[in-house]
């Protein structure tokens, strides 16, 4: 049976990480959604509620457990039993950084491999920062992440203001 570990802030889930979260759980035994408890980035939902928002997404799925974790991701994935981290790719600057984290996960615990997954042609665009952005100015960010999590991020910001 193969565990992975999909480890990510996710501040919010967005439509993409649900994405590849599926796609995960269609080929591993297994996935458990690793919520970096402090990542160093500014965060606008505490670690509890990325877990709840990303629980709610994914709650169709018996193979997917949500978690938060604090320190290395492959000291979190041995604690598991995890033998592969996923992450996914939406250009080329993620790949550059991708490439790097996973020579340095390789050389801090050799027995975990990656596995990046391309993200979806439709979700490609869509990232957590920027969607936060665009509510933050009082755009719509609907499509972008599920209909409960454009609640939350509302809930912060304020409805969007309509261009009619
Ligand atoms: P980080 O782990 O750098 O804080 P995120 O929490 O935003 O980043 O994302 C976690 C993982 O999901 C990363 O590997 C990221 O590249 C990937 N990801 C983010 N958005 C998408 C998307 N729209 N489609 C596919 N993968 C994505």
């Amino acid at each position: 049976m193969v565990t992975a570990l999909y480890p990510g802030s996710f501040d919010p889930v967005t439509v993409g990480h649900v994405d590849v979260a599926v796609r995960a759980a269609a080929l591993f035994e297994k996935v458990v959604i690793g919520i970096y408890s402090t990542p160093s980035k500014n965060l606008l939902f505490d670690a509890d509620t990325r877990v709840e928002l990303f629980q709610k997404s994914v709650e169709h799925l018996p193979n997917v457990e949500v978690r938060k974790f604090e320190g290395l991701v492959v000291r979190f994935a041995r604690e598991l039993g995890a033998a592969v981290i996923v992450r996914g790719l939406r250009s080329g600057s993620d790949f550059e950084f991708e490439f790097d984290m996973a020579f340095m996960n390789r050389r801090l615990e050799p027995t975990v491999d990656m596995v990046s997954f391309m993200a979806s042609q439709d979700y490609m665009f869509v990232s957590s920062s920027l969607l936060k952005e665009v509510a933050r100015l009082g755009g719509d960010i609907t499509g972008m992440v599920p209909a409960h999590v454009a609640k939350a991020v509302y809930a912060k910001f304020g409805k969007p203001v309509s261009d009619n």
